[in-house]
């Protein structure tokens, strides 16, 4: 027996038997105190030894030196059973080649890294690194929907231009994503949120999402009792994209125009005219004041829905409760229906959903941290081709039930 590297190893009711040293590693043998062992099938105790198994994992270093543990995993007979059965050790499973400490050390390193800088630093390949992800997720991945009240559904583009959807599902309160489904696809994202129970889909009072209509019908029928709210994000983004389409619009149709003195003047002011028009007013630079002024001479319509933009969005940066903010944009309505149609056909068929902002003001804005941490899991994702693996690697980020340094 070995005290004082008992006490160093630290792994209650183990002990240190031996050790050696083999080319810079300490090989230390270990087993455990007790003499005895439960009978995995019957339940049954027994101190009957079978043999001793020998085989070596690795556990957290020493002072800087790589540590091997050469752990004897007994073999007991079981005197009711009459056959012999290998006994449980607490602090590593059963075919692991590294102590549970170890592996989750490392996937708090990964946490913090990327998984191929991880695997470089400890010695380890892709594989063994992503073996411990996936065996410390089984015992620690504990995704908690109790406090769930405000559902948020949003996308995020895995790979840019390619229509490559993920759905992320954000528990809007706590600011957390709590479930990634791999598509749009309404049977998929049905299946992942009936897995959550009914007990989690009643509790849900509000469902936060764009305005593609994909989500909507599945809510109402799933989650009947959820006010449906339209993402302000998605809903402030509309008109901003139609004043866009005009502007080309209006650049388009002037190659036709005839009269080249007018037409000369439309394309000196449409030149450059983009920021000067979306970007907020207050945010211009002084010479894309000057540009807007120029566009509101020559290009009066231009000037008039950027002035129908911008108090667009003083609507929702304004509205002091519903009444107000659902009354002020009626009023915004009127008088943008002949410029706005498209913006404002897609108010009128979500009236009740873009209203019910004004009530909470709830919103997937957290959507834009969660989505800024994915990018770098993305980025860092050295074996991450398929999405499962994506998934399970970024769930741990925010579900791990163990101390995050
Ligand atoms: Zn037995």
């Amino acid at each position: 027996m070995q005290p004082i590297l008992t006490e160093l190893l630290n792994l209650p009711g183990i002990e240190v038997e031996n050790y050696t040293k083999v080319a810079d590693r300490l090989i230390l043998e270990v087993e455990a105190k007790t003499t005895k062992a439960k009978c995995p099938r019957c339940g049954e105790e027994s101190n009957h030894l079978h043999q001793n198994r020998w085989y070596f994992a690795r556990d957290l270093s020493i002072s800087g030196q790589e540590v091997l543990l050469k752990v004897n995993r007994r073999q007991f007979k079981c005197k009711k059973c009459e056959k012999p059965f290998s006994e449980e050790l607490e602090f590593i499973g059963k075919r692991r080649k590294q102590t549970n400490r170890f592996a989750e050390m490392i996937v708090q390193q990964v946490l913090h890294s990327d998984m191929h800088n991880v695997g470089k630093q400890n010695d380890l390949t892709d594989e063994e690194v992503w073996s411990m992800i996936k065996y410390i997720s089984e015992k620690k991945l504990r995704i908690d929907l109790k406090p769930l009240k405000r559902l948020g559904i949003d996308e995020i583009a895995l790979r840019k231009g390619q229509g490559d959807y993920i759905v992320v599902l954000v528990d809007l309160d706590r600011k957390i994503p709590i479930g990634f489904v791999r598509s749009r696809k309404q049977e998929e994202i049905r299946k992942e949120l009936e897995g959550w129970g009914k007990e989690v889909l009643e509790q849900i009072i509000e469902v936060s999402m764009d305005l593609s209509g994909n989500y909507k019908g599945l809510i109402n029928k799933l989650i009947p009792k959820a006010e449906v709210v339209a993402d302000r994000f998605h809903v402030t983004k509309i008109v901003p994209e139609e004043l866009k389409t005009a502007r080309n619009d209006l650049q388009k149709a002037n190659k036709e125009n005839k009269n080249v003195n007018e037409k000369k003047k439309i394309e000196e002011a449409l030149k450059q005219s983009k920021y000067a028009l979306l970007k907020n007013e207050k945010d211009l630079t002084e010479k894309q004041k000057i540009k807007l002024e120029e566009i509101r001479e020559v290009v009066p319509l231009l000037g008039k829905m950027h002035q129908q933009k911008e108090e667009f969005r003083r609507v929702f940066e304004d509205a002091k409760n519903w009444g107000d903010g659902a009354s002020k944009l009626l009023d915004w309505m009127e008088t943008a229906k002949e410029t706005y149609k498209d913006s404002v056909g897609t108010i009128c068929r979500w009236f009740g959903e873009v209203t019910n902002y004004f009530e909470n003001r709830t919103t997937n804005g957290v959507v834009e941290g969660i989505n800024n941490k994915l990018k770098l899991i993305k980025r860092s994702g050295y074996g991450f081709r398929n999405f499962d693996n994506f998934k399970l690697r970024s769930l741990i980020c925010w579900h791990l039930d163990i101390g995050r340094a």
